[in-house]
């Protein structure tokens, strides 16, 4: 009894927050039929989003948070499940004392999602390893939370140490970050390192093949990405990725890449980061690398800072500076940054993946709390929106229900069966 009253104000929430995404875009807000449809479609599939990234050890997606991804926001917004991801920065030690501090940090992000599952919530969610777990445990009503490692660099050199990730609940890694490591080439570094995937790459991709770990593709060189395609016995996921069609980064996929993707009989799970989704012009991208090339700036990842003298922080905060007045005074009164990205941006990349990929071969994983969040969909509680905009766009339900999580729930089994027919 005391349910029904709870889900009128639930939907009414989702109806408000809906409209207000829809209004800042400065479209039509949808019609009641239409919402009344997408409403329903979007409670009976399952929503899972494949990337989201956590603080360390004081980890506690409750009430009081103020990240994009809590449960409160899951469940306002109907987002049934979610990748955490044990990210670890990388550090240009490829040695014994980067791989022990970058476990360490593993570690210390593998303890806070089982606290906060297992001792913190666990009335209001529970840790799935399988694909039939994640639908079990999205029908008692709890948010379901599964695990990836951003980075396979603190698996260091010890391929025993995947296995080890495993029993944690582990069931994709990220070959790599924005740096190179001893894995593969990232997309970050103009030059490469190893030219694609490493000898131990290939060792690490036949280990995860063995257990039935998802290959994650995000983040890695266009080289690494055909080398994994190659070597890997099952289908790969890129857990955050846009396309390069629609804006040129090296973060995303070129059509070439999503055409095997789709042949690998993989999934990329489209990214919500503004950056990724709406690129500037290519005359701004000449200025800016003009710039770049006249005042030595390139920004650096966190892991690059992180090992830098105090000298070497001073030099990069001044060349810095330098560059974002230069920006902001030549480039941005000439050639003007774009509008920031909306809903519509980030389902413009789920309409390009499915025309070149195909519907079985698309889903979503936001990258929220790692940069991502756009206008309508912000953060988890505007889920409903993303489902408003494919019913507006004319996706039935089977197709809907396959972007929202049965293509990576599809994937994921492959890759469980393929571990077990070794
Ligand atoms: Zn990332």
């Amino acid at each position: 009894m005391t349910k029904l009253p709870k889900l009128c104000v639930a939907l009414s929430m989702i109806l408000l927050l809906s409209l207000a995404g829809f209004s800042r875009q400065g479209q039509q807000p949808p019609d009641e039929q239409l919402l009344q449809k997408a409403r329903a479609i979007h409670e009976r599939i399952i929503t899972l989003d494949t990337h989201v990234d956590i603080p360390g050890a004081n980890y506690d997606p409750g009430e009081k948070s103020t990240a994009k991804c809590t449960i409160p926001k899951m469940e306002k917004g109907g987002l049934k499940g979610v990748f955490l991801a044990v990210y670890v920065g990388q550090s240009p030690q490829l040695n014994e004392e980067g791989y022990k501090r970058a476990y360490d940090q593993a570690m210390a992000k593998f303890n806070a999602v089982h606290r906060v599952a297992e001792t913190v919530y666990p009335d209001r969610c529970a840790i799935a390893t399988t694909p039939d777990e994640v639908e079990r445990i999205a029908k008692t009503g709890k948010r379901v939370f599964m695990i990836g490692i951003e980075n396979g660099y603190p698996i260091g050199t010890d391929l025993s140490l995947i296995s080890k990730y495993y029993d944690l609940g582990a069931r994709y890694i990220t070959l790599s970050h924005s740096g190179h490591n001893q894995i593969c080439d990232s997309s970050g570094p103009a030059q490469p390192m190893h030219n694609g995937l490493s000898p131990f790459g290939k060792q690490v991709v036949a280990e995860m093949n063995r257990l039935g770990i998802m290959i994650d593709v995000s983040h890695i060189s266009e080289k690494s990405f055909f080398d994994v395609i190659q070597e890997s016995k099952a289908p790969i996921i890129a857990s955050h990725s846009g396309c390069t069609a629609l804006c040129a980064s090296n973060r995303n996929l070129t059509d070439e890449q999503l055409k095997a993707l789709s042949r690998n009989g993989g999934v990329i799970q489209v990214v919500a980061l503004g950056s990724y989704l709406k690129g500037d012009s290519p005359e701004r991208r000449q200025a800016i690398q003009k710039l770049q090339a006249e005042t030595g700036y390139r920004r650096l990842g966190r892991g690059e800072t992180q090992t830098m003298s105090e000298q070497q922080r001073a030099e990069y905060a001044e060349r810095t500076k330098t560059y974002q007045e230069r920006l902001k005074s030549e480039v941005d009164v000439k050639y003007p940054p774009p509008t920031p990205a909306a809903i519509v941006d980030f389902v413009n990349h789920i309409d390009h993946a499915v025309k070149v990929a195909g519907t079985d071969h698309v889903g979503v994983g936001t990258d929220f709390d790692g940069g991502g969040g756009i206008a309508g969909f912000n953060d988890h509680s505007e889920a409903f929106n993303v489902t408003v905009e494919l019913v507006r766009r004319g996706y039935s339900e089977k197709e809907i229900g396959k972007i929202w999580g049965g293509n990576l729930l599809r994937v994921w089994r492959e890759v469980e069966k393929k571990a077990k027919a070794k």
